[in-house]
């Protein structure tokens, strides 16, 4: 955003405060809801840390500057009429205070994305208790072999008309395929933009 769209979002409306709507750039699940003065948004912007206006403390708050669990900046635009911001940013850790990823509880992500970072997060449990770490620990190979297996399971199924299996079978297909993007350190969102773009 350049100082001249800077200049041309409505600040006057609502005392010098513009809403602002993050959300999560990958599962594009919404976060929560913040106010940014224009010292925010610069900070923002300079940072690449989402920084509010906090209303109740009146004074600048980096959300997670006590936490850790600071929102990096993605992507942010205004609406039609430029009285609100939307942000789009990939989240340190919980963003709400409760310890959940959003602070409207129940609001709905893109699940392949939550299930890709849920993935990243086992690289870091103990194999005894985690699936997808032992089979990383297996290496490519026994991955890419346990892709391969899922498909032609998932070809089965579909072809035997059996709907639970294919269910199941396609389930298994698409979560073995994301461990192994993460094998390869490939992440989901790229395979999507192959998909925008063709
Ligand atoms: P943090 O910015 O995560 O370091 O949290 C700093 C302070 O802001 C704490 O006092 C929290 O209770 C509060 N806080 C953190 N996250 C949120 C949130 N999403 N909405 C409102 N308040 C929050
Ligand atoms: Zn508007
Ligand atoms: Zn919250």
């Amino acid at each position: 955003m350049t100082p001249e769209q800077i200049d041309q979002l409505d600040w006057d409306k609502q005392g010098g405060l513009l809403p602002a709507i993050v959300q999560d750039a990958d599962s594009r699940q919404v976060l929560m809801l913040g106010y940014m003065d224009r010292a925010a948004l610069r900070a923002t912007l300079d940072n690449g840390k989402v920084t509010f206006f906090s209303r109740s403390k009146q004074r600048l708050w980096m959300k997670g500057e006590q936490s850790g669990h600071v929102l990096a900046l993605v992507r942010l635009e205004t609406d039609c009429d430029r009285d609100s911001l939307l942000v789009q940013a990939r989240p340190h850790g919980p963003t709400c205070h409760l310890q959940r990823a959003s602070c409207f509880a129940d609001a709905p992500a893109d699940f392949l994305a939550v299930l890709e970072r849920r993935i990243e997060a086992r690289l870091a449990a103990d194999s005894a208790e985690s699936y997808t770490r032992r089979l990383l620990d297996k290496g490519l190979p026994k991955v890419a072999q346990k892709v391969g297996e899922e498909a032609v399971e998932t070809v089965i199924a579909a072809l035997a008309e059996d709907d639970t299996a294919l269910r199941n079978e396609s389930a298994d297909l698409l979560y073995h395929l994301l461990v192994l993007l993460r094998a390869k350190d490939m992440p989901l969102s790229q395979v999507i933009d192959t998909l925008r773009s063709r």
